[in-house]
């Protein structure tokens, strides 16, 4: 049996873990050469109802990527405007953290393997080829799962953006995103922004040796820094650009946010270099993620699959799909919950067995089910999901499913007779 996967952020990271624990052979193709995808420059864990979810799915028996990411935590416990209990990673540490955990456990990691083909047999995918650096690759499988995320390639950052701003994604280095869903014949969905399409990432991050020391200080022994803004350095209109509704609220337009990631992540899409070092403290500001910060962001939710709540995507017999890939989700969170369930259904797929649907009753669950339903609508389509912010955090609160009791989560998922249930071996 064997589960080939195209893209390793974190969402494939999660499905390749899961298929494995189930007994699958897998294979796990990466662009770049690092895993993690734009989980290189995230960070932030556990901040509201993603407490929740990371607990839901520990006790489901796949903590083992939140076990890391804990692990590796700079900082826990973290407030910040409309966040709370948030923990932050640092970025440098976790993918050969994750790369390590993963080949202990059998994976096979391709990496600079980017997937340009599909060879179908009617409705069903025979195997994806590609190159891997400069060699040609093909991989057969029985089941394969769409985990190339929405972010770029350059065309799309062009069109919808400001240009390439060199991210961590280095498309031009690699070659650009390729959907494995779409040249398997699949019809995706586009986020759409007012009468534009995607959206921007919210976040960048600044060299911290390129700050005051004052600032830094705290940085470091806080985790956060709060800057206001004088009226005049304010620049609207941000806000609705950004990917992350969770951070769209006005405390992030009217003050520089910094956190704590090893870098400083700057809690705003972008940031004109001159207007920032006009600020006190950041006279000598300079962008480490995107280079070209002071500019824009890369553009996401451009290719998102039509699936089921099991995660198949449909029109095509043998394919999954999960993280941005799956739909309107943000985070790193939201990618390991799909991923985990994606890889658990994928080798159900291949057993002939019934595929697993997360119940409403989680909140992992009724994410699943609510964002496909969501995207059925004109509105829907305008908004982003995650269990940290916006919609679907204010649902979690209304149907009662936010808590950051641990026993609270595990009683819940036992209740659903889930527990341990993607724990394999
Ligand atoms: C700047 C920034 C900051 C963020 N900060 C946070 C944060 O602090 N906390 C948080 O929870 N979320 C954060 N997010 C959002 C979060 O990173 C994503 O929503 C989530 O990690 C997406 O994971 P994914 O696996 O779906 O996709 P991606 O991370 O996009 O991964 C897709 C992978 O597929 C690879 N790929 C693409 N095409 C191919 C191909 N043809 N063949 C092989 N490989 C391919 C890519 O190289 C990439 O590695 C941030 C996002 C950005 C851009």
């Amino acid at each position: 049996m064997k589960v080939v996967i195209a893209g390793g952020g974190w969402s494939g990271c999660a499905a390749a873990l899961s298929a494995r624990k189930q007994g699958a052979e897998v294979v796990l193709l990466e662009r770049t050469d690092m895993l993690l995808g734009t989980g290189l420059v995230g960070g932030i864990m556990r901040n509201n109802g993603r407490f929740t979810a990371t607990e839901e799915l520990r006790a489901m028996g796949s903590g083992e990527l939140f076990d890391l990411t804990d692990r590796n935590s700079l900082h826990r416990d973290v407030e910040f405007p409309g966040h709370h209990h948030a923990s932050l990673y640092n970025v440098a540490k976790m993918e050969p953290m994750v790369k390590d955990a993963l080949l202990a456990k059998g994976v096979e990691i391709l990496c600079q393997a980017r997937m340009t083909d599909v060879d179908m047999k009617e409705s069903r995918i025979a195997a994806v080829s590609g190159k891997q650096a400069d060699e040609p690759f093909r991989v057969e499988g029985d089941v394969f799962i769409d985990t190339t995320g929405t972010a770029g390639p350059p065309a799309n950052c062009n069109k919808y953006g400001n240009g390439c701003v060199m991210c961590v994604l280095r498309c031009h280095s690699f070659g650009g995103r390729v959907s494995l869903a779409a040249k398997a014949g699949v019809k995706e969905m586009l986020g759409r922004r007012g009468d534009s399409f995607g959206a921007m990432s919210g976040s960048c991050k600044l060299l911290k040796e390129s700050l005051a020391p004052e600032i830094l200080e705290t940085l470091n022994k806080k985790g956060v820094v709060v800057v206001a803004l004088p009226e005049s350095k304010i620049l609207k209109g941000k806000l609705a650009l950004k990917c992350c509704q969770q951070y769209a609220l006005p405390e992030f337009e009217r003050n520089v946010v910094l956190l704590d990631t090893g870098h400083a992540k700057l809690m705003t899409p972008f940031f004109p270099l001159d207007a920032l070092r006009e600020i006190p403290g950041f006279e000598n500001a300079r962008y480490e993620d995107p280079y070209a910060g002071g500019k824009g962001n890369s553009i996401r939710y451009l290719g998102m699959s039509p699936r089921d709540d099991s995660l198949k995507v449909e029109g095509v017999e043998n394919l999954f799909c999960a993280g941005e890939k799956a739909g309107l989700l943000v985070g790193h969170t939201e990618a390991v919950c799909t991923g985990t369930l994606a890889g658990y259904n994928a080798v159900r797929h291949v057993r002939r067995e019934k595929p697993l649907v997360l119940p409403d009753t989680l909140a992992v669950g009724d994410a699943v089910t609510f964002v496909r339903e969501q995207m059925g609508t004109e509105e829907g389509m305008s908004l982003k999901y995650t269990f940290s912010g916006s919609v679907f955090f204010e649902r979690m609160q209304a149907r009662g499913l936010y808590t950051t009791d641990v026993g609270a989560a595990e009683e819940r998922v036992g209740k659903a007779g889930l527990a341990g249930v993607f724990a394999g071996k």
